[in-house]
Formats: C-alpha cells, sequence, structure tokens
C-alpha cells in the first residue's frame, strides 16, 4: 500500500552519527490500515541510553561554541531536504500512524513551520544591554544547556519531534530522540535527514525505546532538560522523574477538548468544523474537539453533524486508529456510555470498511449525545473519532463545564457575537481558545501549550517560550573603569 524502503523499515539508533539497533528485544511495527507489519524496531537498553547521552554529551562544546549563523546552516539544508523528501516522509508517517497521506502531509509541513521560526533567531533574538549606571552596563545572553531530551507520541511521528528539535539544536543544545515504539520510522527519515543536512555526530541522535529508555534518559546524570508529550497519566510521571533527577522539565499530556456551540453560530461553519475537529486524524490529536456543548436548541445543528460525519468513508476519508488496545479501547467506552444514559446518535461500530482494511484497527464517526458531565466520555480522554454531545442552557452552565473539565488544552466557542466571543475567551481556562475554529492550533510564532492536566511545568513547547526553555539566560554586569562621577549603584 505504503512503498517503504527497507533502511526504513529496519529501524536502528542514531548514536555518534553511527546507526546500530537498540540491544533490547525486537518489536514489529503494526500498520494500523492493516494489522500487518510493516517493520521493526529493538527497544534501547540502559547502556543504549548512556552511550548516546555521551556521544550527545561529547559533540556538545564544540556545537555550542559554532556561531548561530553556522547553526542555521544545516536547519536551512535539513528544511530543503525535508520538503525534497515530503512524500518519502509523508507515506512513512501514513503507513505507521494509520493517518490519511493528506493528514500526514500536513503534519510535516506544520512541522517545517517550526524550522522557520528557528531559522528566524538569527535576526530576531540578538539579546540586550543597557547603561544601567554610571560606567555600569548589563547584557543578557542565552546559553544553551547541554544534551537535551525529546520523548514524543505515537499520533504525529514527524511533527510533535519538529516541535522540539529545530529549536532546541539551533540555540546550541545537542538533541536526543526517542520517539514512540509504535512510530519509529519517521524518526529514521528525520535521523538521516540530520545527518545528509550536515549536524556533526553526535548533535541529533535517535533512541528507540519504552519505559525503561525513558527512565534512563531521564535519571541520566549528563542530560539536562525533557521535553515529553503523550498521555497525562505518562506525562506527570516523567515529569515528577525528571524533575526529582534535577532537570528541566515540560511535559504535555492528553486533552478533552470543548466545541462551545451559541445558539446565534454560524450553521454551516460551525458544522463543518466540528465534523473536521472530531474527525480529523481519526480523532488522534490532543486538539481534536471531543466535547460539543450545545447552548439552547440545537437539534438541527446536531442533525447536520451527523449527516456529515456518516458521509465520511473510512480509508480515503478518516485513517485508522493506532492498535487494536485503542479499537478495543473505545468500544467498550461507546458501550459504557449506552450504559450510563447516553444515545448512540451515530454508531461507528458498524460503519463499513473496506475489503483490503480488512484486518485494520477501524473505527467510524461516532456521535453519543445526551451526555451529563459526570459520564465517563464527559471526562476521560478517549482519543478515538467520538463527539460526546452535552445540552445546557445557557452559556454560563457551558463556561461551569468548560471549568470543571480536568484538562486544558483547547475550548472553542461558536457564535456570531462578539460579546459571547469576548466573555468565552475571558473565562476559559484551556491554554488554546479559538473562535469559530474547529481545532484552534496557534501557528509560528505563536507558542503551543495547554493548562491544567494537560501540562505538567511551565512555558510551551514552541514559539518564544521554547527558546526560553532550551536555554539560560546569562545576565552579564560589567564595568571596565572606576568613574569619578560613581554613586553607590556603581558598585
Ligand atoms: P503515551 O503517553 O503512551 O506515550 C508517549 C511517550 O511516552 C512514548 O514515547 C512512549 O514510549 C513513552 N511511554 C509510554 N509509557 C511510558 C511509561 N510508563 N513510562 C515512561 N514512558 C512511557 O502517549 P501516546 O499514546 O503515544 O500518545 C497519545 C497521547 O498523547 C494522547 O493522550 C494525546 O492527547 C497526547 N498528545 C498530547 C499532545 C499535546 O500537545 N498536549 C500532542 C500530541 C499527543
Amino acid at each position: 500500500m505504503f512503498e517503504i524502503p527497507a533502511r526504513y523499515s529496519s529501524c536502528q539508533n542514531l548514536i555518534g552519527g553511527v546507526l546500530s539497533p537498540g540491544s533490547g528485544r525486537q518489536l514489529d511495527v503494526v500498520s494500523p490500515y492493516t494489522g500487518s507489519a510493516v517493520g521493526r524496531v529493538r527497544l534501547s537498553t540502559r547502556e543504549d541510553v548512556d552511550a548516546a547521552v555521551s556521544a550527545a554529551h561529547a559533540a556538545w562544546p564544540a556545537w555550542r561554541r559554532t556561531p548561530l549563523r553556522e547553526r542555521i546552516e544545516p536547519l536551512l539544508r535539513l528544511r530543503a531536504l525535508l520538503l525534497a523528501e515530503l512524500e518519502l516522509l509523508s507515506n512513512i508517517v501514513a503507513a505507521e500512524s494509520g493517518k490519511t497521506p493528506a493528514e500526514a502531509k500536513a503534519g510535516v509541513q506544520r512541522g517545517i513551520e517550526v524550522i522557520d521560526f528557528a531559522a528566524s533567531l538569527l535576526n530576531s533574538d540578538a539579546g540586550g544591554a543597557l547603561d544601567v549606571s554610571r560606567g555600569v552596563s548589563c547584557e543578557y545572553r542565552r546559553d544553551p544547556l547541554g544534551a537535551v531530551v525529546g520523548i514524543t507520541p505515537f499520533n504525529f511521528p514527524a511533527m510533535v519531534p519538529m516541535w522540539m528539535f529545530p529549536i532546541a539544536l539551533t540555540v546550541g543544545n545537542a538533541f536526543i530522540l526517542k520517539p514512540s515504539e509504535k512510530v519509529p520510522m519517521a524518526a529514521g527519515v528525520l535521523g538521516e535527514l540530520a545527518t545528509r543536512a550536515g549536524y556533526p555526530p553526535g548533535v541529533f541522535s535517535v533512541v528507540h525505546g519504552d519505559k525503561v529508555a525513558v527512565e534512563a534518559l531521564c535519571e541520566h546524570p549528563l542530560t539536562q532538560a525533557v521535553a515529553f508529550v503523550g498521555s497525562s497519566e505518562v506525562a506527570r510521571r516523567v515529569y515528577a522523574q525528571s524533575a526529582a533527577a534535577g532537570k528541566r522539565a515540560l511535559c504535555l499530556g492528553g486533552a478533552k477538548n470543548q466545541l462551545i456551540v451559541a445558539p446565534d453560530a454560524d450553521p454551516s461553519l460551525t458544522v463543518r468544523s466540528i465534523v473536521d475537529s472530531f474527525t480529523g486524524c481519526a480523532g488522534q490529536r490532543c486538539m481534536a474537539g471531543s466535547l460539543m456543548i450545545a447552548v439552547g436548541s440545537a437539534d438541527r445543528l446536531i442533525d447536520e453533524v451527523k449527516a456529515t460525519a456518516e458521509k465520511i468513508p473510512l480509508g480515503s476519508g478518516m485513517g485508522a486508529l493506532i492498535d487494536a488496545a485503542a479499537k478495543a479501547r473505545l468500544t467498550d467506552a461507546i458501550a459504557q456510555a449506552e450504559r450510563e444514559g447516553a444515545q448512540v446518535l451515530l454508531d461507528g461500530r458498524t460503519a463499513p470498511v473496506p475489503n483490503e482494511y480488512a484486518g485494520g484497527n477501524w473505527l467510524g464517526p461516532t456521535i453519543l449525545d445526551h451526555v451529563k458531565p459526570e459520564m465517563e466520555c464527559a471526562r476521560r480522554e478517549l482519543f478515538g473519532p467520538v463527539l460526546s454531545v452535552m445540552r445546557v442552557a445557557s452559556l454560563e452552565s457551558a463556561f461551569a463545564i468548560e471549568r470543571d473539565n480536568p484538562y486544558g488544552n483547547a475550548t472553542s466557542i461558536f457564535t456570531s457575537s462578539g460579546a459571547a466571543a469576548r466573555l468565552s475567551i475571558e473565562r476559559a481556562t484551556s491554554g488554546m481558545i479559538g473562535v469559530n475554529i474547529g481545532v484552534p492550533v496557534p501557528r509560528e510564532p505563536f507558542s503551543f501549550g495547554g493548562t491544567k492536566q494537560s501540562k505538567f511545568g511551565h512555558g510551551d513547547i514552541t514559539g518564544p517560550a521554547a527558546v526560553d526553555f532550551w536555554t539560560d539566560l546569562k545576565k552579564i554586569t560589567t564595568k571596565w573603569a572606576a568613574q569619578s562621577d560613581a554613586n553607590w549603584m556603581s558598585g
């Protein structure tokens, strides 16, 4: 189905510029489309991780001394290589993650926007200096941290790593990527392209692995910072573990994003946005809207959401769930919602699956209506194409539900009223807010990050906040000569 060259289907670690398999157990990389193996990966042991961190730590001093202008040269070559290999990388992303080819390509293109931001640092971050007293000046400069780590989830095999490494490398760190063991092949392409782009050996590394590798990276005495993106449960654990080992940590977690629909919402814009939001990437996006909160009478709009979603063909129009466990989790959650009193308005369990994909992990768009805030489908991240619809009488009730949501990635309001939009922006507790937008992802140079259980740690993962995360701000106060007119502030 997707052509994958053999050198990518047999996944290797990239340590000190050299490819080698991990020393741990071997796993198949399974296509969500068909359920068949499309590749394999060996997991890394603590010793493999130690080798990667040691190589990164050894490569770092020369890389940090390289002027920013020169550090950007491989970044620009990498950008050109990514564009040249866009089809290859997108196909690999689709093959291992179950996305449609169009979604896979969009994710890579979104990652390239972070490269553009990182390249712009050359002209935008020249530091600052000021005479603060007679004969005394203060200035600041940014220092990189050393060997730093990015741990990434299955759902964006190329884009989430690209949220991290372009900025981390450009500001002068040596970066170690630990991709999800479910989607290791895209990381192999990124490693190969980074090497071809001219990053020196050890500056960009890839270690495949699971919990063992993650723990070893978080605890290693030579790693300085850990960025993590994945589920809230693991994010919380990785954050605690990294902080206990004295690392800087930023750990992004799961989500349960709300789409608040006011009575004056534009119907066609709203219906399209809601359907795209909950079915895009088969609902496996941390920005997917999974909770629709309809204010007032919304029967017609809900019927249109159903009519639009049920036309989406599995395979060509919507991709697959990552694995059989995800499918079982979602079908159980739908059954549980029914038991708790929700109405299954659209049942994706019976959606037709093309014959060629019969062995895959498929669930069609599903709508659960008359959901109540206490039901499990209203509170838990289901991470699939399932929309839970709640009906409330007022915007105030919608805001109360939003406030109680344990997650805080995204909240969107659909309305024609500027006043209602403004009120929502003020009241919403999520980190990313949309007005008439179903997936309110901030684009560069705006930073990406949520609140509550969607983020452990301070700051955001992209944009200017990421520059702060991957650097120390060094403050320098200077005096070169005694001043005849010095005062007590001149030190
Ligand atoms: P996951 O938490 O299972 O895995 C993420 C990473 O952690 C992987 O690299 C995995 O190998 C590692 N890992 C898994 N279990 C671990 C453990 N017990 N100890 C240490 N490391 C462990 O997440 P996933 O299923 O790959 O990805 C889906 C989740 O990621 C969803 O919850 C989604 O909302 C979230 N996500 C969040 C964002 C965001 O920006 N907030 C973006 C993308 C995905």
